[in-house]
C-alpha cells in the first residue's frame, strides 16, 4: 500500500506511516470473478448517487465518508442477515447486554478491519483521488456514553461478535451524547453533542418492532370470577420504543451481531386526546414530551441525582428491551414461557437497568398469570448483574414517592420482593434488626428510598465486581451480608478491552512490527497472549530500537495533533506522561498538578536542574455541575500555561490538555504515550480499562495498587511498574484513626510551599482564591481522596521514572514487556469467562 503523506517521514524515515494497512481478516464467501475493489469502489460511487445526491466533482469528504460507510455497510448487513438466519434456525441461547451507555466511538475504520475490507477500502478511494485521512476524520464519534462503563460496553460487543457468541446489546438512542467540551480562558465549556446532524451511516430504522412502554398512571384492584382481587395497573400513559440498529461485526469472523437502541417517540392517540381537549400547540407539547425520553445522555460520571427523567429513561429501555426480548423468544417457542431462561441470559451493565428485575416479574405475574415462586425463579435464572463501583455516592437510589409515581405497580412489586427477602433474613438470622435493615431493598430513616443494588443483587443469580481487589472489597465491603446469605453468588470478571481497537485500528505502526515478528493479526489479535512472544525480542537492541521508533514517531503525530488542538509546541524526544480520563476527584488528576508543580519550582529554584524533559498531557470531561473537578481542569490549564511560555525552563515542561477527551481522541494519544497515570486513591478504582489500553501501548504505569493496576503488576512484573502510595489497608487505618492532611502539610517543605503556591494568586495575578476550591479541598476540606498522604511517595516514584528513562535501552525493555505480557486484559477473555460461568453461552459457528 502506498504511504499517506504526512510529515512523519523527515524525523522518522525508518517507520512506516501511521496509516500503513495490515491486511487482518480473510474475508469469506467473494465471488472470484468480481475484483472486489472495483465492485466496493462501483458500490461507493452508487451510494454518493442515490443517497446523498453528489457526484465526485462536488463531494465533501464527509460524503465520502457516509457512501463508503454505505458501501461496506451493505456487505455487513449481508452478513448480519446470514448471522441472524443460523441463530434462528439453531434457536440458540442469547445473551442480551442491558446498558445505558455504548460508547462506541468511530465506526468506520474498525468495521473496516473487522470485516477484513480495510485495504479494498483504501485501495478503492486512492483510485478515486480522495484522501483518506480526511475521510476518516469527518466522521463524529458516537458518544453515546460517559466513559469507562460505557467503553467496557462497546468493547464487549466487539469481543462478544468475534467469538460468535449470540448477543444483542440494547441501549438508548440518545439524540445528543456526551457534551462536547470546549475552554475558554482554562474554563470548561460545554456544548451540545448533534452526533447524528450529518447523519449516521451505519446504523438501520426498524420500525416494524416498535415497542408501547406504559408509565405513569395509577393501581386498581379488580376482582376475578372466584372473587379473587388481581391489582390492575391503569390510567397509564404511553410512550413508543423505535429501534436503531446497528450492526457489530467480529474481527475474522463472519458473526454480525446487533446493537439495537431505542428512540423515544409519542404515540397517535396521546396527541389525539390532546388534540381534542386543548387544541393543536398542547398536542404538539404533549407529542414532545414523548420525545423528549431519549433526547440526551445525562452527562455524570458515577454520580446520580434522582431526577424523574433519569428513571424514565432507564423504565423505558429496559421496558422497550424486555417486550423485545420475549417476542423474539415466542416467536420460536409458540408463546412459552418453558424454557425461556434456557434461551435468555440478561445481564445488568450496573444497576441503571435494575428496574428490569421489578418489569419482567410484573409481565410474568400481572400478564401472565404465574405464580410468585415460579415468576420469580425466571427472573433470577436470568439476570446477572455487573457492580461497578464501591463509592457510595454512586450507588442508585429512587425516593418511593418519585418511584410510585412513574411506576406504581412495580412500587408494590419491590415491595413484595422485599417483604420475602426480610422472611429469609429473619429465618437466617433470627430477630436481628439490624440485618434486615442492611439487606432490605428499602432504605429507612429519613426519606425513604429503593437501593437498586439491591434489588439487582437479590434479582440476579450472579453478581460480579470487575476487578479481583474490586470484587474482594465488594465481598467484604459493601455487600458482606449479601455474600453471607448468597455463597457462590459474587465472582469476579476482571475487565478487559478489545485489542481489535486499542492496538490494531490505534496503532498500525506497532502492529506492522509485531506482524512481522508473530505472523498475523488474524492469529494475535484473537488471542492476545501470543504477544507473549515478543519476550524474546525484549533485549534484542536492534528490536528495541524499532519498538522505540515507532513510539517516536506516534509521538510526533501527536505532537501535531497538540499543535492544533492546543497550540503548544511539544517535542517528540520528551517523556510523554498522560493521564486522560474522566476528571474525578478519586482519579486525583490534582496529585499529578502538584507534581508538575514540584518540578517546575524545582527548575525555577535550579534553572540547569537535569530533568528528563516531559510533556504533560491530560484529557477529561467534568460532569457540568461538578464545581471541583471544574476548578481541577482550570487550574492544569492556566497553571499549564504559565510553564509552556516560561522561558526560564528551556522548555523542559509543557503541559497540553488536549479539549474534548473522547474515543478517537484516545487512539491518537494512547500510541503516543511513554507514561500511564494511574493514581486514583487505593480502593476507589474498581478497574480502570485505560491503564490496559496504555499498557498494550507499551507505556508503562505509573500507579497505585488499586483496580486492574495490581493485576497489570502481577503480570509484567514488579520491575516494568512504578507502584507508590497507600494500600488498602492503608487507607482504611488513616481513616479509622482519622485522616488530617494538614499533618503532612506541615511535615513537608516542598508539598507545604507547593500547596501556599497554588493557594495563592501567583498564577492568576489580580483574581485572588483563583484555585480556591481545589486549595479548600486539599485542606480545609480534609482532603477527601488523601492526596496529601500520597505526594511524597508520588514524587520519588516519578524520581524513578526519570531516572529509569535516561537508560533508553533499559525503558524499551519495560515498554516491550508491557506490550507482550498484557493479553491477559483483552475482552475477549473477560467475555469467554462470563459466558462459562455466568451466562452458560456457547458459541455458535456461522
Ligand atoms: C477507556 C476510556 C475511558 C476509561 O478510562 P479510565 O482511565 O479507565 O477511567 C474513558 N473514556 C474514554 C474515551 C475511554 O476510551
Amino acid at each position: 500500500m502506498p504511504a499517506p503523506k504526512k510529515s512523519t517521514s523527515k524525523t522518522a524515515p525508518a517507520i512506516a506511516p501511521a496509516s500503513a494497512p495490515v491486511s487482518p481478516a480473510a474475508v469469506p464467501q467473494r465471488r472470484s470473478t468480481d475484483d472486489p475493489v472495483q465492485s466496493l469502489q462501483q458500490a461507493i460511487l452508487r451510494n454518493l448517487t442515490s443517497a446523498l445526491a453528489r457526484d465526485r466533482v462536488t463531494a465533501k469528504p464527509r460524503d465520502w465518508w457516509i457512501a463508503t460507510s454505505l458501501a461496506v455497510r451493505e456487505q455487513i448487513l449481508t452478513r448480519l442477515i446470514k448471522t441472524q438466519g443460523v441463530h434462528n434456525k439453531e434457536n440458540v441461547r442469547r445473551l442480551y447486554y442491558l446498558s445505558l451507555e455504548y460508547l462506541m466511538g468511530r465506526l468506520f475504520e474498525n468495521n473496516l478491519y473487522n470485516t477484513g475490507l480495510y485495504d479494498e477500502a483504501r485501495t478503492a478511494l486512492k483510485d478515486l483521488g480522495v484522501d483518506w485521512e480526511s475521510v476518516r476524520e469527518s466522521e463524529v464519534d458516537m458518544g453515546l456514553g460517559n466513559g469507562g462503563l460505557g467503553r467496557l460496553a462497546a468493547c464487549f460487543l466487539d469481543s462478544l461478535a468475534t467469538l460468535d457468541f449470540p448477543a444483542i446489546g440494547y441501549g438508548i438512542h440518545y439524540e445528543f451524547g456526551l457534551f462536547k467540551q470546549e475552554f475558554v480562558h482554562g474554563h470548561q465549556v460545554e456544548h451540545p453533542d448533534n452526533w447524528m446532524i450529518f447523519g449516521t451511516p451505519w446504523e438501520v430504522v426498524r420500525p416494524e418492532y416498535t415497542t408501547d412502554v406504559k408509565i405513569y398512571g395509577r393501581v386498581e384492584n379488580v376482582f376475578d370470577n372466584n372473587g379473587n382481587s388481581h391489582p390492575r395497573w391503569t390510567d397509564t400513559k404511553t410512550i413508543l420504543g423505535v429501534p436503531y440498529d446497528i450492526p457489530i461485526a467480529g474481527y475474522g469472523t463472519a458473526t454480525v451481531n446487533l446493537l439495537r437502541l431505542w428512540a423515544s417517540r409519542s404515540t397517535e392517540e396521546f396527541d389525539l386526546v390532546a388534540f381534542n381537549s386543548g387544541g393543536y400547540v398542547d398536542a404538539v407539547r404533549e407529542k414532545a414530551i414523548g420525545e423528549t425520553v431519549s433526547k440526551v445522555l445525562y452527562p455524570n460520571d458515577k454520580t446520580e441525582n434522582g431526577k424523574e427523567l433519569r428513571l424514565v429513561q432507564q423504565y423505558f429501555f429496559v421496558s422497550c428491551s424486555l417486550r423485545d426480548i420475549i417476542r423474539r423468544h415466542f416467536r420460536h417457542e409458540g408463546n412459552s414461557w418453558e424454557n425461556f431462561d434456557d434461551k435468555v441470559a440478561v445481564q445488568l451493565n450496573d444497576t441503571h437497568p435494575a428496574v428490569a428485575v421489578a418489569e419482567l416479574l410484573r409481565i410474568l405475574l400481572d400478564e401472565h398469570n404465574f405464580a410468585w415462586e415460579k415468576a420469580w425463579s425466571i427472573v433470577t435464572n436470568t439476570f446477572g448483574y455487573t457492580n461497578h463501583t464501591l463509592l457510595p455516592e454512586a450507588l442508585e437510589k429512587w425516593g418511593v414517592p418519585l418511584f410510585t409515581r412513574v411506576l406504581p405497580r412495580h412500587t408494590q412489586i419491590v415491595y413484595e420482593i422485599n417483604r420475602r427477602l426480610m422472611e429469609v433474613v429473619e429465618a437466617k438470622w433470627p430477630g436481628d434488626n439490624k440485618k434486615k435493615a442492611i439487606l432490605s431493598l428499602v432504605e429507612e430513616g429519613g426519606a425513604k428510598a429503593f437501593r437498586m443494588a439491591n434489588l439487582a443483587v437479590v434479582g440476579s443469580h450472579a453478581v460480579n465486581g470487575v476487578a479481583a481487589l474490586h470484587t474482594e472489597l465488594l465481598k467484604k465491603d459493601l455487600f458482606p451480608d449479601f455474600d453471607n446469605l448468597y455463597p457462590g453468588k459474587f465472582q469476579n470478571k476482571t475487565n478487559g478491552i478489545t485489542p481489535r481497537r486499542w492496538l490494531l485500528d490505534c496503532n498500525p505502526r506497532l502492529t506492522k512490527l509485531i506482524t512481522e515478528k508473530l505472523g498475523s493479526p488474524t492469529i494475535w489479535a484473537r488471542d492476545l497472549d501470543v504477544l507473549r512472544g515478543l519476550e524474546k525480542f525484549a533485549d534484542d537492541k536492534a528490536f528495541q530500537k524499532e519498538f522505540m521508533a515507532i513510539k517516536r514517531a506516534n509521538k510526533q503525530d501527536l505532537a501535531t495533533v497538540i499543535k492544533a488542538d492546543c497550540g503548544v509546541d511539544v517535542s517528540p524526544d520528551a517523556l510523554f506522561d498522560v493521564q486522560i480520563k474522566r476528571l474525578h476527584e478519586y482519579k486525583r488528576q490534582h496529585l499529578n498538578l502538584l507534581h508538575i508543580l514540584t518540578l517546575y519550582r524545582r527548575l525555577l529554584q535550579n534553572p540547569s536542574l537535569d530533568i528528563v524533559p516531559r510533556v504533560f498531557v491530560f484529557g477529561a470531561k467534568a460532569a457540568p455541575g461538578y464545581d471541583l473537578a471544574k476548578n481541577i481542569i482550570r487550574a492544569i490549564n492556566v497553571i499549564g500555561d504559565r510553564i509552556n511560555k516560561d522561558d526560564r525552563i528551556n522548555g523542559k515542561l509543557k503541559v497540553a490538555f488536549l479539549p474534548n477527551y473522547r474515543v478517537s481522541l484516545a487512539e491518537k494519544i494512547i500510541p503516543a504515550s511513554d507514561l500511564s497515570e494511574q493514581i486514583s486513591t487505593a480502593g476507589k478504582e474498581a478497574s480502570g480499562t485505560g491503564n490496559m489500553k496504555l499498557a498494550l501501548n507499551g507505556s508503562l504505569t505509573i500507579g497505585t495498587l488499586d483496580g486492574a493496576n495490581v493485576e497489570i503488576g502481577e503480570e509484567v512484573g514488579d520491575d516494568n511498574i512504578f507502584i507508590f502510595g497507600l494500600k488498602v489497608p492503608d487507607v482504611e487505618k488513616l481513616d479509622a484513626e482519622g485522616y488530617n492532611p494538614w499533618n503532612y502539610y506541615g511535615a513537608d517543605d516542598e508539598l507545604r510551599a507547593i500547596v501556599d503556591w497554588l493557594g495563592s494568586d501567583y498564577f492568576t495575578p489580580g483574581e485572588s482564591h483563583a484555585f480556591g476550591a481545589l486549595h479548600h479541598s486539599l485542606l480545609d476540606g480534609g482532603d477527601p481522596y488523601k492526596v496529601l498522604a500520597d505526594y511524597r511517595s508520588y514524587v520519588q516514584a516519578q524520581e524513578k521514572v526519570d531516572a529509569a528513562y535516561r537508560d533508553t535501552s533499559r525503558w524499551a525493555k519495560m515498554a516491550i514487556l508491557n506490550t507482550a505480557r498484557v493479553g491477559k486484559f483483552s475482552s475477549d477473555r473477560t467475555i469467554r469467562e462470563y459466558a462459562k460461568d455466568i451466562w452458560s453461552l456457547p458459541s455458535v459457528a456461522i
